[in-house]
Parts: C-alpha cells; structure tokens; sequence
C-alpha cells in the first residue's frame, strides 16, 4: 500500500498493529504465553522501568499479543492509544482511578448497563468516588449535575438494555464546559457502527466481552485514550500533571503527550491493581474482530427485522429500537450510527412479568443467558435476572421494568430468528 493511502474500515479491522511474526514468519498473531521477558543489559532494564524506552517487562503491565489488540482499537476508534484488560469492568476501574480523587464526583447517564450501575453505586462509593445520575433524554440533567468536584461524565453511545442513542456532542458540549473529559462506553455500537471520538468523547471504552470479540468465548476490556484532553490546564488531574513519585518525579502529560492517559493507565493504574488481559483472550478477540464489519452489519440488518416483526405482534406491547423509523430515538439513530442501531432492542410482552419468563423459558434458538454481542441470538428478561438487585424504580429507570424482554439478535439466518420468537410468544396465554 502506497504512503498517502488511509486504510478501510474493514482492512483496519484485519491488519491494524499485526504483522507476521519478526522470528517465525507465523502469519497470525501468535499467543505470547509468558510471564516475563529477558532483559537486553542491565541499562536495557533501567530504561525500561523508568519509562524512557517502550518494552516488554512483564505480562501485568504489557503483552505483545495484547499489544496487537490495543493498537487494533485504537485504530479503529481513532484514538491515540489503547490498553486491554481483564474486562469492561476492570477498564472503567482503570479509568476513574486514574481520573479521580477520594470525595470527587463524575456524572453517569441512568441509561447504563446494570453492572455498571451496580459497580458505581457501591463499589466505586468505598473508594469514595461518587456518582451523580443523569438521564440522556434530558440534557439539562447533566448540565444541573455539574459542581466543582466534578471530574468526568460517563455515558454509552447506544445505551443498555433500551437500544437508545445518546446525543453524544450535546453531552459533550456539557463536558467542554465543565473542563472534565467525556467518556463513552461504545460496547453496543463497536467503532463500526458509531466513533464517539469524532462526536467529541475523550476517552472510549469497551467491553470485548460483546461484539468486538463477538463469539461468547472471552472475557476482555478495552480503554481508548482519544487523545483530545488537556490534562494540564487546571491542575485537576494529579495523576497527569503533577510529578509522579512512582517514576522519579516524571510527569506524564508532559513526557508523553496525547497518549499520556493510555501510559497513565497502564503504568499507575493496570501496574497496582493488576487486572490484565490474558494473551488467550487477546488473541480469541484479534481473530473476532478481524470480522467486526460483516458481523455488525448482519446483526444491525437482522435486528431491523425482529424489531419490525415484533412491532406487529399482537402479545408485544412496546418495541424500543432505535432503528425503527417512529423509534422516538430514531433521529439521533440516523445521525449516530446510520449504518444500523445494532443487535440489541428491547420489548414489553403483555402479561408482564409471567409472560416474560414465559417466553424466555420457551425460546429453542435463543440461548437465555446473560450477555449479548455473540453470534447466537440471546433472550434475557432483566427484571427477573441482570437488574433483580436495583430497586424497582431504579429497574424502571433503566429500561427494566416487569414486562421487559431484551434481545441480542445474532447472525443466524433471519427467518429462522423470527420463526423462533414466533412459536415462543404463541406459547403464552
Ligand atoms: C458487558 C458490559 C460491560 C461490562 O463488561 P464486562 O466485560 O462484562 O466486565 C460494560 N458496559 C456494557 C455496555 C456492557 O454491555
């Protein structure tokens, strides 16, 4: 390929940050199943922990098979650099704690996946980094959230269980204001459908988990620094701007720049918590997201149909996809993700609550489980599983009421997707 040439989508997906194998000539990324890694000379070894050469020390911190991964990412996401971890949780523990401080605050939109909620509800508070809730539908409810202890604002782009698009640059518009970063989970849309960093977020995150790896077999997580902040302006992000004891006084904005997030994260945050990403995993997910675009438009174009299908069914009360023309969401769709609102949607079964464990217990196609983005179509009724813990208001608020049936459509032929969901729903009275 000639210099000038910006590769596609698609190529990205296959090639970025891979080549064959400098030692072997092994064409697929190999599994660097190790631990550690040998020093060149004892200099080699001084250079390397004081962060001023990039190398391999030890599989905590840094893995060339999880190397490949990270900059795949960030290529796709057109961020500055990347860094995978154990799963999508780890990388949001990663994030606040390299942005946060005891008694600060960050803003989430209600709309979130219930882990997450779980996890900044409780976890996050003993840390003493405390949510304030927002709600995308109301921008203004972000605006009102911001005080001076504000450090960030965390939203999804397509936002779990509703299948509702976020109007991400008015939100960011919001974070501009406030001088804090925008950080956008992209796990529902992936790069293919939607790039947040173009729509003005600072920082992506992923759980590889779903559609990146795409196949249900590898529990992964992903941070994308987009380079775009300006940690330095107000002194509010220590981590960042002031000398760093751990490095002999460095500090990281200024040494490295517009990846010095991504380093932050790594060097401070994956070195002392120590969720890294196994180079397995690394790997399953590289052979996944070679796929990503053929697999994300299939599961777009097949949920479309569900979604339509649904929508003139008698037992369904409600359908919430913001591909469907009508969707009260469907303009942001359009604007957000025009190549498809994604694989997952949600619907009210009439009967509520019985009638939704009734069709989840009835489904053969659909596989009842807990997750979403694999190739298989999953059927999950939140209320009596994923959001059982919130209370019921906050069920409600999260798109998880009694009557709600969430679905990940998958890739298998559309017909038979439909024709499952058809003898299920006849089965409830
Ligand atoms: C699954 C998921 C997470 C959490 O990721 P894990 O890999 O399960 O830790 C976060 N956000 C969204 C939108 C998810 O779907």
């Amino acid at each position: 390929m000639s210099e000038e040439r910006v590769p596609g989508f698609s190529t990205l997906a296959i090639h970025a940050g891979a080549q064959p194998d400098p030692t072997t000539g092994a064409r697929a990324t190999p599994i660097y199943q190790t631990t550690s890694y040998v020093f060149d000379d004892v200099d080699h070894a001084a250079a390397l922990f004081g962060l001023q050469t990039f190398g391999n020390i030890y599989t905590r911190i840094g893995n060339p098979t999880c190397a490949v991964l990270e900059e795949r990412v960030a290529a796709l996401e057109g961020g500055t650099a990347a860094l995978a971890v154990a799963s999508g949780h780890a990388a949001q523990l990663i994030i606040l704690h390299t942005l946060l401080e005891p008694g600060d605050e960050f803003i989430a939109a209600r709309q979130l996946y219930g882990g997450s909620i779980n996890q900044f509800n409780h976890s996050f508070k003993k840390f003493g980094w405390n949510v304030v809730w927002a709600d995308v539908d109301d921008i203004s409810s972000f605006e009102n959230a911001v005080t001076p202890k504000t450090k960030a604002i965390f939203i999804e782009s397509i936002a779990n269980p509703g299948g509702i698009v976020t109007d991400m640059e008015a939100i960011a518009k919001v974070a501009r204001r406030a001088g804090v970063p925008l950080i956008v989970d992209n796990t529902l849309a992936t790069p293919y459908l939607c790039k947040p960093i173009e729509h003005g977020a600072d920082i992506v995150v992923h759980s590889l988990t779903k559609f990146i790896g795409g196949h249900g077999n590898s529990i992964g997580g992903i941070i994308v620094d987009g380079g775009t902040f300006n940690w330095s302006r107000e002194g509010r992000y220590p981590t960042l701007s002031e000398p760093c004891e751990s490095y002999q006084g460095m500090v990281l904005h200024e040494t490295f720049g517009n990846f010095a997030f991504a380093i932050a994260c790594r060097v401070l945050g994956l070195r002392d918590l120590g969720p890294a990403m196994s180079p397995f995993n690394a790997f399953l997910i590289l052979t996944g997201c070679e796929t990503l675009p053929l697999r994300m438009q299939t599961h777009s174009d097949n949920a479309l149909a569900v979604a339509e299908y649904l929508s003139d069914h008698p037992k369904v009360s409600w359908v919430s996809y913001a591909g469907l023309p009508g969707d009260r969401h469907h303009t942001l769709a359009k604007r957000y993700t025009p190549k498809g609102a994604g694989a997952v949607l949600t619907f009210g079964v009439r009967g509520g609550y019985d009638a939704g464990v009734k069709l989840v217990s009835s489904v053969e196609l659909f596989s009842h489980l807990a997750n979403l983005g694999d190739t298989r179509s999953l059927i999950i009724h939140p209320a009596s599983t994923t959001h059982r813990q919130l209370a019921d208001a906050q069920k409600t608020s999260a798109g998880a009421g009694p009557d709600v049936v969430r679905l990940s459509v998958g890739i298998e032929d559309k017909d038979d997707i439909i024709a499952d969901l058809d003898q299920a729903l006849d089965k409830i009275d």
